[in-house]
């Protein structure tokens, strides 16, 4: 797939990135997004891999709030004070952003190595269908387990494991997040939330690059192959 899809040129997308979680099981005292990878911290890789993309008009960064103090604002880069879960950072940062644009993109700030063609694949998707994200096959059986018991297998066939960056047109996501909060329903994606809500959202094959960087092992991994990793 070209990463120059007929579309994408011509549309505006704003991002949003939660970042104020405290990352509890990465272990340490520093959040996982703030970690040094090859030499600079994992969210600053993220911000600037969007930052260096035409197709981004603004990217609204939701994190801790002590740490406004020490961040510089800019019109195309805004740091805003998350909330209390990851649903309500992403809803602080998209009521923060200015201006119109044709897609919502919602990006984990601890996945650096997403793929430029991949995410514009997922914005013309969501541009087409309502919403968008990235599948990655499962390759484990996965069990459903309850009180330490193996209640059922669903087949794997139908499975997929859900990343990011998870596209959606602003009507969609704007109205996804209304219906969270009305019924007080937290998830942990966005994509998931769309069609518990009846919005189509489509899977588009994901990368196996776009991991996430979750444990110590994973920093490790990505330091080690940060180059081949990294290319667009
Ligand atoms: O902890 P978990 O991996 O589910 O967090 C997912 C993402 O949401 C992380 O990037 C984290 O920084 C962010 N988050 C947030 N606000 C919270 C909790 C988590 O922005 N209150």
């Amino acid at each position: 797939m070209s990463s120059d899809s007929v579309l994408t040129p011509q549309v505006s997308v704003l991002v949003l990135i939660p970042a104020a979680g405290s990352g509890s099981r990465f272990g340490g005292e520093i959040p996982k997004q703030f970690r040094q990878l090859a030499g600079t911290p994992v969210l600053l890789r993220v911000i600037e891999r969007f930052f260096t993309d035409d197709v981004v008009s603004q990217i609204v960064v939701a994190v801790a709030e002590p740490l406004l103090q020490n961040v510089k604002q800019t019109e195309k880069v805004k740091f805003i004070a998350g909330g209390a879960t990851r649903q309500e950072s992403v809803t602080n940062a998209f009521a923060a952003a200015d201006g119109d644009f044709d897609v919502v993109a919602v990006h984990d700030a601890v996945r650096p190595f997403f793929k430029r063609a991949t995410f514009h694949a997922l914005i013309d998707a969501a541009r087409e269908h309502g919403g968008a994200f990235p599948a990655a096959p499962v390759t484990d059986t996965i069990h459903v387990v309850r009180d330490e018991v193996l209640v059922s297998t669903p087949d794997r066939v139908t499975l997929a494991a859900a990343q990011t960056p998870q596209c959606f047109r602003p009507d969609v996501l704007r109205a996804t997040l209304a219906r969270a909060r009305e019924e007080n329903f937290d998830a942990t994606d966005e994509a998931g939330l769309a069609a518990r809500y009846g919005f189509v959202v489509r899977a588009v094959p994901g990368d196996a690059t776009n991991f996430k960087i979750t444990r110590p092992e994973d920093l490790a991994f990505a330091e080690a192959h940060f180059e081949e990793l990294s290319a667009p």
